[in-house]
């Protein structure tokens, strides 16, 4: 296919399933990250990085050996990829460094939003004193939520601030941390859309789907989301409109709350592929990882690549989570490897409690029939037939 070498910041899950879709088009990859990485696993290369996606040495490194370079993680070090770009004029990085900079603070990435007319939770900057969270809680009202600005993932940057008693204690949590507050958002389900940006500037959505979180950590995928074709609908569009603000090309993964009144408010928004959309491999033509590799290496992106493969298809993603038993976790990807339409995706991961260490997609042609299925998987029933 093309000639082209594709440099990846990051060697986790993400990357892997990148370096998968990258090699059937015979794209070349390259990864930066620590050896034997899940994406290195895969990936027989002399040529990949050892090192950090936050050092300059190893990125100016890895930029020397590709023509694109492209993240798995948004918390690196954008100077470094900056400087890449005037040592290496040539080079293409996508997502743009000024689009991981704005999204990286994830304040910055509300204001930014807030900018450009997209409704997001209402927010407000702080100080790490107990003083300027009372005025918070005195604004919002409690519960609000304590947020660390940076390097947050799987809710371990957020604190729940429930009643007054509990400012001290959120300040504890987050010590040393940039910090911003967020009003609760009493939603009723939690919505995400995958948007992938063409280097001309064209977004495509991929279906609207419901997430759910255990322990601040995604649980279950439902594809498409079990709400009314006119909130489907709406919320692709507000996740275009979000990442239409955004410069450069690639994947998005937009988080949203669903309120009572219908409303829709953006969560966050993540400059790669997303977990959200691992249910893309096997329920869409065209995987997330496929599209992000598409746009970055400027190859076609046809009419309605982002759709379910067809109109019958109904998706659930199941996060195989670490559990406090090493490897106990095999139990649910034995009971799929059972289950007829259903996929088992593992990272290459040591086994630790709450590691993601892969995934499950279950296919059917109703939800009722993939949930029967995912009953089955986490052992709550002995059968999936009706
Ligand atoms: P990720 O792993 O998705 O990057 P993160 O650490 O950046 O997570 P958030 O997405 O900000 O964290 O929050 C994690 C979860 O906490 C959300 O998916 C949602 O369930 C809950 N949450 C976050 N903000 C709010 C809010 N303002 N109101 C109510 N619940 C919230
Ligand atoms: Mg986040
Ligand atoms: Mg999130």
């Amino acid at each position: 296919m093309e000639s082209v070498t594709v440099g990846i910041l990051g060697g986790g899950q993400l990357g892997r399933m990148i370096v998968e879709a990258a090699h059937r088009l015979n794209i070349k990859t390259i990864v930066l990250d620590a050896p034997n990485s899940p994406a290195k696993q895969i990936n027989a290369l002399d040529e990949h990085v050892d090192g950090s996606f936050n050092n300059e040495e190893d990125i100016l490194k890895l930029a020397s050996k590709v023509d694109v370079l492209t993240i798995e993680i948004e918390h690196i070090n954008t100077d470094a990829l900056i400087k890449a770009q005037e040592v290496y004029p040539n080079l293409k990085i996508y997502p743009v460094p000024e689009t991981i900079k704005l999204i990286q603070d994830k304040y910055i990435q509300k204001l930014h939003l807030i900018k450009n007319e997209i409704k997001v939770t209402e927010s407000v900057s702080v100080e790490n004193t107990i003083e300027s969270l009372q005025e918070v809680g005195e604004t919002f009202g409690y519960p609000f939520l304590l947020k660390a600005r940076t390097l947050a993932y799987d809710g371990r940057g957020n604190f729940v601030v429930k009643t007054k008693d509990d400012l001290q204690k959120g300040l504890d949590f987050l010590s040393n941390r940039p910090l911003y507050a967020e009003k609760f958002a009493p939603f009723t389900k939690e919505l995400a859309v995958m948007v992938v940006r063409s280097p001309k500037d064209e977004v495509f959505a991929y279906p609207t789907v419901e997430t759910i979180h255990e322990n601040n950590i995604c649980h279950l995928v439902y594809a498409p989301a079990k709400v009314p074709g006119s909130v489907l609908l709406k919320a692709q569009n507000l996740a275009k409109a979000a990442v239409k603000s955004f410069p450069g090309a690639g994947i998005f993964g937009v988080e949203m709350f669903l309120l009572t009144n219908g409303e829709l408010l953006i969560n966050e928004i993540a400059p790669r592929p997303h977990n959200s959309g691992h249910y893309t491999i096997d329920a869409c033509a065209t995987s997330q990882f496929e599209a992000h590799i598409r746009a970055i290496t400027e190859l076609p992106l046809p009419r309605n690549f982002t759709k379910l493969s067809t109109s019958e298809t109904n998706a659930i993603m199941l996060n195989v989570l670490g559990t406090k038993e090493p490897n106990g976790e095999l139990v649910a990807c034995k009971k799929a490897l059972e289950t007829p339409g259903a996929s088992v995706y593992l990272y290459g991961k040591t086994t630790r409690f709450e590691r993601k260490m892969g995934h499950i997609n279950i296919i059917s042609s109703s939800m009722k029939e993939s949930e029967r299925k995912l009953s089955f998987i986490l052992g709550e029933t002995q059968t999936f037939e009706e």
